[in-house]
């Protein structure tokens, strides 16, 4: 089981996964790249993605939200 969970976020973390991820997420309101923030709740498996634009100071994208 662990090793299948690492074998996991290598793939999610390759370059060319993630550069195609940052091209997605310029904010529409001023352009600025987005920050992602990948969280991971272990309890559930899952990986929260989120978008934060640091300029105008909002969360444009939430993915796999998985709480109660
Ligand atoms: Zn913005």
């Amino acid at each position: 089981m662990e090793a299948n969970k690492i074998q996991y976020f290598e793939k999610a973390d390759v370059p060319r996964h993630r550069e195609f991820i940052i091209s997605q997420n310029n904010c529409v309101l001023c352009g600025t790249v987005l920050e992602l923030k990948h969280t991971t709740d272990k309890s559930v498996d899952e990986v929260k993605e989120e978008a934060f634009c640091p300029h105008c100071d909002v969360k444009t994208r939430s993915r796999n939200h998985v709480l109660n």
